[in-house]
């Protein structure tokens, strides 16, 4: 007999019908011999509709209300699906998120779960009940039981709490498409289904945009080894598996906070190569990495930034033996780049290589929408007194480039501040990459870009960015930095450019303007108008090319690159918000994703 978490989405319980249906699945389980602990979303788009009627009544309405608002919806899917139970003949018991014991954080709209009590579920297990979970909410505490929301796509994440506090064997997540895809299959029509996905794979996935699981979900499953599947509501079919590594047991306090770094990894064998104000104009990305794969060079960390005036900078990291031909490489494309045009000497393009560099890094599963923990990596850093050359960040890891002469004194000083007691070269994880480099593809419409110009290039200043972010709880993806620095009133400046959730850029903004004097920066620049198109694959660690094949296919549709950055198992580049989706179908026919079967989409 196992114990099983199973979690529907909202169109699964869209309807009277899909209810009804849902309580035969779910008495089906019950009667092969199994306990389950269901978890349900609002039906269909209700939580939509909620925050529309708020909007209506304020443009920022009080987060505490909107809790109260948003967790009603809940409510009544967890009733429903009990009297549905109890009238197919199987007893069942609704329970919201205060009733279960599950209490968080009290940072309404976006609380994390600090701690589940199960008593009251097993006991009712126990008679053989069902229980059926609201999903999305909890309780801030047992004094004040203020209602607290976990953030929009939410109740996965409840479910593999629950799963996680239960000790269940499995969760299940039943949706409205037969598991997850290559591609979302709203926007790539011939996205294909996988049968299985590694733990690290898949929280890229979710974070870069592929809302078929929430991030947070599929952190806790990777913390507590919770085998996790995703399948359709509709079908009996077997969906797809979330691949965890074996864990060490890790305790239940604290649930979604407990230490969010588990590692700090290095790596001293890296050189840097830049090219410095190379045209801002399709396919110069292609044409580099294209030349550098052509070579069968591996590169590790690319990054493009934002530009100045009409120009750009790329920098990357290869192995120190690759330095000499990938500088060749680079020296080779620069007067390609230029012909045609007369341009001064000052503004031409040009190679900067350092060999000196070491790439320190932490890891854990605990970072996704704590922006205090890479704030911490920079101030750490700074404190001792630390340049950060390049930042990398995914959601497992940040990575800083520095001088290879600090790098001990970096992993010192970033084991200490996270309480990690050994640092070591980096690893792969447990679980072997697949041989596809690419597993899928995903595109996120709705992140800002903001640039901050002109910050004072010495020690601290990504630190002082970073916190000041952080403390307005603004979590921020794809940082860069320039590699250029510019003479202004006789102090080096750099730019550093980052994008937020578009819902937190004004919100950024304003904390930026406030601190500019402070600080000492020059001019804040928001675009909202952008996407971010990314790739993502363990497999593609060590091969060379993959990245040099997504840049070509942009290219080949006329799409510039505005950003580019990249970690071990992803690259992600920022678009034209109006070519978003024709970048998502370019990248995804590249690498052959494509399926010969159709993916049905059941509502
Ligand atoms: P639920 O209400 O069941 O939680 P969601 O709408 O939150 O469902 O998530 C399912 C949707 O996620 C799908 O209908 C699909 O459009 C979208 N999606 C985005 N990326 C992917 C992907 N890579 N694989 C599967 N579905 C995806
Ligand atoms: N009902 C909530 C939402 O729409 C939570 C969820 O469906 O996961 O965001
Ligand atoms: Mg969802």
């Amino acid at each position: 007999m196992a114990l099983i978490v199973q979690k529907y989405g909202g169109t699964s319980v869209g309807t009277v019908e899909r209810i009804q249906a849902v309580a035969q699945r779910v008495k089906k389980t019950v009667e092969a011999g199994n306990c389950v602990v269901v978890v349900v979303s609002a039906m269909g788009k209700t939580t939509d509709g909620l925050v529309k009627l708020a909007t209506e009544i304020s443009p920022s309405p009080n987060r505490r209300e909107m809790d109260m608002l948003l967790s009603t919806g809940e409510q009544v899917s967890i009733a429903l699906l009990s009297m549905a139970l109890q009238e197919a003949g199987q007893p069942a018991i609704s329970l919201t998120g205060a009733q279960v014991g599950i209490i968080t954080e009290s940072h309404h709209t976006r609380a994390r779960i600090l701690k589940i009590e199960t008593d009251r579920m097993e006991r009712h297990l126990q008679r053989g009940e069902v229980v059926v979970v609201a999903g999305f909410q909890g309780v801030n505490s047992t004094e004040d039981w203020d209602i607290t929301t976990l953030g929009r796509g939410g109740s996965d994440t409840s479910a593999v709490a629950l799963a996680a506090a239960l000790k269940a064997d499995f969760c299940e997540i039943y949706t409205d498409v037969p598991g997850i895809l290559t591609a979302d299959p709203r926007l790539v029509e011939d996205a294909q289904l996988m049968s299985e996905i590694t733990c690290d794979e898949m929280l890229e996935l979710a974070s870069l945009g592929a809302k078929v699981l929430h991030p947070r979900a599929v952190e806790i499953a990777r913390n507590y080894g919770m085998p996790l599947v995703v399948r359709s509501s509709w079908t009996d079919d077997p969906g797809t598996w979330v691949r965890s590594p074996k864990r060490q047991p890790r305790p239940l306090e604290g649930l979604e906070i407990a230490r969010p770094v588990d590692a700090v990894e290095f790596d001293t064998d890296q050189a840097k190569v830049a090219l410095l104000r190379v045209p801002d104009h399709p396919g110069v990305a292609a044409r580099l990495f294209g030349e550098i794969a052509s070579q069968k060079l591996d590169v590790d960390l690319i990054i493009q930034s934002i530009h100045e005036g009409n120009s750009n900078d790329i920098a990357f990291t290869v192995v120190k033996n690759s330095l000499t031909r990938a500088e060749a490489v680079a020296n080779a494309i620069i007067p390609a780049l230029t012909a045609g045009h007369s341009i001064s000497p000052e503004l031409a393009p040009d190679v900067m290589i350092q060999q000196k560099i070491a790439k320190v890094t932490i890891a854990g599963a605990g970072m996704i929408g704590r922006p205090g923990v890479a704030a911490q990596m920079f101030s750490t850093l700074a404190d001792a007194g630390i340049n950060i050359q390049m930042i990398s960040t995914s959601e497992v890891k940040v990575s800083c480039v520095v001088d290879e002469v600090d790098c001990d004194r970096a992993i010192a000083t970033l084991c200490e501040a996270f309480e990690v007691s050994q640092s070591g070269m980096k690893t792969q994880d447990a679980i072997a990459p697949t041989a596809v480099a690419v597993r899928g593809v995903a595109l996120d419409l709705k992140q800002a870009r903001v640039a901050v110009r002109h910050i004072p290039d010495r020690p601290g200043m990504a630190a002082k960015i970073f916190q000041l972010l952080a403390s307005h709880n603004i979590s921020v993806d794809m940082i860069i930095q320039s590699q250029r620095c510019r003479m202004i009133d006789g102090v080096m400046t750099r730019d550093i450019a980052f994008t937020v959730a578009q819902m937190d850029a004004e919100g950024a903004r304003q904390a930026l303007e406030a601190a500019r004097s402070d600080i000492g920066y020059g001019e804040v620049v928001v675009d909202s108008a952008i996407a971010k198109v990314s790739i993502v694959g363990s497999g593609m660690v060590g091969q060379p090319g993959i990245a040099a094949r997504m840049f070509e296919a942009l290219f080949k549709k006329e799409i510039n690159i505005q950003m580019i950055a990249t970690s071990e198992i992803k690259v992600s580049c920022v678009v034209a918000e109006d070519q978003g989706v024709m970048a998502l179908q370019a990248i995804h026919a590249a690498f052959e994703l494509a399926g010969t079967q159709r993916i049905q989409v059941s509502a």
